[in-house]
């Protein structure tokens, strides 16, 4: 989809939600619409410049509290699926979060899943390899954090900085401790095929592997990055390194676009989420997660015939007790 065919269809009201009566299958409907613009899918045209950074709800500052309603409703949903899915255990759903620095990533996990039940959801950084790390194979740590079934994983960054800033800085690779007749010109493709190989695996073993690119503006970030500076509660979140990296930007979005291409597919998509506004992203990612979890049809166990017997008859002791 164009940019501006995507800008034709940001109508609020189209996408969002009249939030009173809405039918638990209405909502799922409406996330189903509203994430899918950003869903990238089989990704062989993926182009990144017809994905856009600045969507918005154009609302206004009257509009806050009903985005705000609209986030709460989907948190809502979104907890109600995940009990199901606990319950079941036998589907488990892996987040993957990517982005620049300042995109929003822990905000918008911190608040996508905030409602969720903490023992169905297991949260992982990945911040640069240990040496213990280096001695594996590329995807030896992320492995150790895959979710059980039933659960939620979340990995804030993954093995996707494998082909992101180990492709942008050609040293990191250097130290990686490969056989050299391993590294030829054809590493990335290689890993792209291996990325894909490992998420087809892990669908085929019930692990639905969902993918998110914030997508920031190099201007929004400029005015992140000064805000992390001017306020003294955010300045623990700043780094010269941050400033440093920001000068490779379009070598970055370089290797994403290149990723995305090879590594979307319908089963582990992409989604490219605008996220200069953090509100409208933290609800397209919500309205995505809702979307995988209603494909998965999920239901709580039925119990048979016996096993009703036994709890009726367990009820009635119950109710029979003196006192
Ligand atoms: P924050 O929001 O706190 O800044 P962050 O995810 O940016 O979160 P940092 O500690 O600032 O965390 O950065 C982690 C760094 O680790 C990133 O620069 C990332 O590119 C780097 N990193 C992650 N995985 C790898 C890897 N496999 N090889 C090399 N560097 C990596
Ligand atoms: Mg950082």
């Amino acid at each position: 989809m164009s940019k501006s065919s995507k800008k034709e269809s940001n109508n609020f009201e189209d996408k969002l939600i009249n939030l009173n009566n809405l039918s638990k299958k209405e909502l799922v409907q409406r996330a189903k619409t509203f994430s899918k613009q950003y869903w990238v899918g089989d990704g062989e045209n993926f182009k990144l410049n017809d994905y856009e950074t600045k969507a918005s709800f154009n609302l206004g500052e009257e509009g806050k509290p009903l985005v705000n309603q609209t986030l709460q409703m989907g948190v809502e949903a979104l907890a109600a699926m995940q009990d199901v899915l606990y319950a079941q255990d036998k589907w488990s759903l892996l987040l993957i979060f990517q982005a620049m620095d300042a995109a929003g990533k822990d905000g918008a996990i911190k608040h996508v899943m905030s409602g969720v039940n903490p023992q169905g959801c297991q949260v992982s950084s990945f911040k640069a390899p240990s040496s213990e790390d280096l001695d594996h194979d590329f995807l030896w740590r992320c492995q150790k954090h895959l979710p059980e079934r039933g659960r939620i994983g979340i990995f804030n960054r993954s093995y996707y900085e494998e082909v992101l800033v180990v492709r942008v800085h050609e040293q990191i690779l250097k130290g990686q401790k490969l056989p050299e007749k391993l590294v030829t010109e054809d590493i990335w493709e290689e890993r792209f095929q291996d990325i894909r190989n490992f998420e087809k695996y892990l669908s085929r073993n019930g692990t639905i592997v969902l993918k998110f690119f914030l997508n920031v503006s190099k201007n929004e970030q400029k005015e992140r990055f000064i805000e992390r500076v001017d306020d003294p509660d955010k300045n623990w979140k700043f780094s010269a390194t941050d400033a440093k990296e920001r000068g490779y930007w379009g070598d970055y979005m370089f290797a994403y676009e290149e990723l995305i291409k090879n590594t979307s597919t319908k089963k582990s998509p992409w989604y490219v989420i605008p996220a200069d506004n953090k509100s409208y992203a933290r609800i397209a990612i919500a309205s995505a997660i809702i979307h995988a979890l209603d494909e998965m049809e999920l239901e709580y166990p039925k119990v048979d015939d016996a096993k009703r017997a036994e709890l009726k008859a367990i009820k009635q002791t119950l109710l029979d007790e003196k006192d």
